[in-house]
């Protein structure tokens, strides 16, 4: 079912105690709100994540991985298995962030595979595409956008997109403060349902959530999530910030 997501990609920053902290004020500032339809979802860095998990237990904060290699187990030194985010209580995995795409060199085909190793263990992805400024520029961002798509997600079942979010974020606008405009983000979310609706129907294209992600800010949120095809937002820097995040949430 299409759902409301506000999530907070801590990215690396945060030690013991600052990730102890956030979530402290995360939880005491959205206590009074009613969100029975939202889903809040924060994403700090590996070596905290069993801690951040404990803390958010009985509250609406979903603890959820950055990242995840895409075999089980083995010789991958540095890397976090699947199992292992299963076995500290984390459902949710975010994939394909430009940074890991960009610095990590994560192609379409190896994420093709995480996506792969996320359904085989019943957890969830946050599936982050979007393009460059130069795609941009060139008027190629619907070509760009459409194959990361197809080439990272389109192998999958009918059945698996119930375990899929994405979000969409062009680089050009993450950490950057240039925000894509409402409209913009209108039009590459409608885009997007347009080719799941092509390629699976339309039940599906209008169940999945599609979140915006790139410099959402308190002062934006509430007229980028305005749009009908905008579920919510991939939020980084605002996200480490307790009041700048909660107020994004109300916007949603
Ligand atoms: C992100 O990294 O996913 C992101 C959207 O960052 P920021 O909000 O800082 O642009």
């Amino acid at each position: 079912m299409r759902q409301k997501i506000v999530a907070g990609n801590w990215k690396m920053n945060n030690d013991k105690g600052e990730t102890k902290q956030l979530i402290k004020e995360i939880k005491k500032s959205i206590k009074k709100l009613s969100l029975k339809d939202t889903r809040v979802i924060v994403a700090p860095t590996f070596v905290h994540l069993a801690s951040a998990v404990k803390r958010a237990e009985n509250t609406k904060i979903e603890v959820v991985a950055q990242n995840m290699h895409q075999s089980k187990n083995g010789a991958f030194t540095g890397e976090i298995s699947a199992d292992m985010l299963k076995s500290i209580g984390v459902k949710t995995v975010i994939l394909g962030h430009s940074e890991r795409r960009s610095y990590f060199g994560e192609t379409d085909a190896i994420l093709a595979e995480k996506v792969n190793a996320v359904l085989e263990n019943d957890l969830e992805t946050i599936f982050c595409f979007g393009e460059l400024l130069e795609d941009r520029k060139s008027e190629n961002h619907f070509i760009v956008v459409e194959s990361q798509l197809k080439n990272g997600l389109f192998h999958i079942e009918a059945a698996a997109w119930k375990n899929i979010v994405l979000a969409y974020e062009p680089v050009w606008a993450i950490g950057t403060g240039e925000t894509a405009s409402p409209e913009q983000a209108q039009e590459m979310h409608a885009f997007i349902r347009s080719i799941i609706e092509k390629r699976y129907g339309k039940d599906i294209a209008d169940n999945v959530s599609i979140l915006y992600g790139g410099s959402v800010k308190p002062s934006n949120a509430e007229e980028i999530f305005s749009k009908p095809d905008v579920d919510g937002g991939l939020i980084g820097g605002a996200a480490l910030n307790a009041e700048d995040f909660t107020a994004i949430i109300k916007a949603i």
